[in-house]
């Protein structure tokens, strides 16, 4: 794999192939592909807000103005990868899991806005403004993608054939990833943060896994993480190995009866505790506890950001 200089704006990383990076990958900032099928093009995700998509959108001009955007992606339903889907043509076809789309009609732009707008916890609202404050989530009007991905599919790109490859449940419940052969370049979404901790919104950690060993099993050059700089096979085997280390660890305290904040405080990153975002243990030890006892709450979103706010007490 080549090395690509993790610096935000257009990157080409193969012939026909681009990604669209931005550093440091932390929460919203997340990182979107293109590829030209010579005449016409394929974009994989849109932005958080509408501002971040339009200048993405700018910088992909050079190319779109001869092969324009006619195929979209939207590898999962959270916002950092679909909030700008309204500024795509709307003769774009937009594909995505049936799970995501339900996912994007359900959390509305505005929700993290009214969060952040409440009258919360100090910890709470400092930790949201910090994460999502340079985000401006008003007007915006939520685009459903309009093709279901309900298994792989591949999808002709003008002189391209790229596959669409159906994982997970992993990160959410709708989980695309784009594997593009002819330039051995796979686009992750949120299946892959290098740098960064990963976020198991939906889990469980064993199917998170075999999907990321199935990514590995295309022998691809180059994996474009949905957060994070451009990766080879070895930043995927890290991301598994996380996973790993988190739900050994998320079993052996649920045996020991810790609850959910006591665990993540507890759990030994070792190695991992130098990625960004590390109290993103909360959610993945919530995770792991939901498929471990069945009788365990659903995840609710405030009493997570709380207990990330105040990480590791
Ligand atoms: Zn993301």
């Amino acid at each position: 794999m080549t090395s690509i200089a993790y610096t935000a704006g257009l990157h080409q990383i193969a012939d026909g192939c681009w990604a669209w990076l931005q550093p440091d990958g932390g929460w919203g900032l997340s990182n979107a592909g293109l590829l030209d099928g010579d005449g016409e093009s394929l974009l994989v995700d849109t932005q958080f807000d509408l501002a971040r998509t339009r200048r993405m959108l700018a910088a992909m001009a050079p190319v779109t103005a001869g092969s324009p955007i006619r195929h979209a992606v939207n590898t999962h339903g959270n916002g950092d990868h679909c909030y700008g889907n309204e500024l795509l043509d709307p003769a774009v076809r937009i594909w995505a899991a049936p799970e995501a789309s339900a996912h994007l009609q359900a959390e509305s732009p505005q929700l993290l806005s009214t969060l952040m707008g409440l009258d919360m916890d100090p910890g709470l609202s400092d930790y949201l403004r910090r994460s999502f404050g340079a985000f401006d989530f008003t007007g915006i009007r939520s685009r459903l993608p309009d093709a279901d991905v309900t298994a792989d599919t591949e999808l002709s790109v003008g002189s391209r054939t790229v596959r669409l490859l159906r994982c997970g449940p992993a990160h959410t419940h709708g989980d695309v990833a784009v594997f593009d052969p002819a330039s051995g370049v796979v686009f992750t979404g949120d299946l892959l943060f290098i740098g960064g901790t990963p976020i198991m919104w939906a889990g469980p950690a064993s199917s998170w896994i075999a999907a990321l060993q199935r990514l590995l099993a295309l022998d691809a050059d180059t994996y474009v993480p949905g957060h994070g700089p451009v990766t080879g096979a070895a930043g995927v085997r890290e991301v598994i190995e996380y996973l790993a280390h988190v739900e050994a660890g998320a079993a052996e305290l649920h045996a020991r009866g810790r609850t959910v904040r006591q665990a993540a405080a507890e759990l030994d990153l070792g190695r991992f505790a130098g990625w960004g975002n590390p109290e993103r243990l909360v959610i993945n030890i919530d995770s792991c506890y939901r498929h471990l006892d069945p009788a365990h709450p659903a995840p609710d979103v405030v009493s997570l950001f709380t207990l990330m706010a105040g990480w590791p007490g």
